[in-house]
């Protein structure tokens, strides 16, 4: 098959390719009547270079599947409807909740992404499930999995049975730390090694390089890490600041699984815990 040279073949009719914004992967599996688009970036404009970079590879009609809620996985969403776009059901409602705020939220932070962040029409999932769910594609189907609570509420994975690819959404991170901002650092790492069970091969993170089911491993012993000097400290009555230096991630990072473990053990600690009602952060 000729392939675009910025798309990479990881199986027969299954592609990913890496976009510079936010060193992001994005997924293509195509059968014989669809191609299925794994997430759709941050915008209009981002979405609009997806389709132009599928139409290289492909005539299929798509269908979309949003690996959970987050804007730069679903604000590209509007300019493939009225295709099926499949996702979570809490995606839905996360959007729905949140889709407008984060807008203003993205707009402020990255004032040259404002212009085209504006023209964003917040599109949630249309084809939503719980726990599974399979997508046919024509002579091939793909599956979807929600394995738990975790980076979201909402994450599912993309399992392409007959290629052996796992498409993990920001389960997993590669080039930088998870981001933890509104996870769920307890549950997470069960929801990884559930992910484990299903990585036979290649494992297509959020952000980054392809990686394996030894760096999903690593990773996940990480997270494990972090939540023990949370459950540490909640049980000590420390405060956040004293665990920080035993969570292996880098401080934005190891700061947020800290207050979300913390505001999961639940107690007093997670009102101060929140490092968005202290002015000294962001
Ligand atoms: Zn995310």
């Amino acid at each position: 098959m000729a392939v675009d040279g910025d798309w990479e073949e990881l199986g027969a009719g299954v592609f990913v390719r890496r976009y510079q914004f936010f060193n992001q992967d994005i997924g293509l599996v195509i059968g014989d009547d669809a191609a299925l688009v794994v997430d759709t970036r941050s915008s209009h404009r981002q979405g609009r270079e997806i389709q132009d970079d599928i139409r290289r590879l492909t005539p299929r009609p798509w269908l979309v599947v949003n690996t959970h809620h987050h804007f730069d996985h679903t604000f590209g969403n509007g300019v493939f409807a009225p295709a099926p776009i499949w996702g979570h059901e809490r995606c839905v409602t996360a959007l729905e909740r949140w889709g407008e705020r984060s807008k203003q939220d993205v707009a402020r932070e990255m004032p040259d992404l404002a212009e085209e962040i504006a023209e964003v029409r917040i599109v949630a999932p249309t084809r939503t499930f719980d726990r599974s769910a399979t997508v046919d594609l024509g002579g091939r189907s793909v599956e979807l999995r929600h394995l738990g609570r975790a980076h979201t509420d909402n994450d599912i994975v993309v399992i392409v049975p007959d290629a052996g690819v796992v498409f993990a959404g920001d389960l997993v991170e590669e080039g930088g730390p998870p981001y933890f901002g509104d996870s769920y650092p307890l549950e997470w790492p069960a929801t990884d090694v559930a992910l484990l069970g299903l990585a036979k091969g290649p494992v297509v993170p959020g952000h980054g390089a392809i990686v394996d089911a030894a760096f999903v491993r690593d990773q996940l012993g990480k997270i494990e890490a972090g939540v023990a000097a949370a459950r540490r400290a909640h049980d000590e009555g420390w405060p956040i600041e004293s665990a920080v230096r035993d969570v292996p991630f880098p401080e934005p990072a190891a700061q947020d699984l800290l207050r979300r473990a913390f505001d999961q053990l639940g107690g007093e600690a997670s009102a101060s815990a929140d490092g968005r009602s202290n002015p000294g952060r962001e």
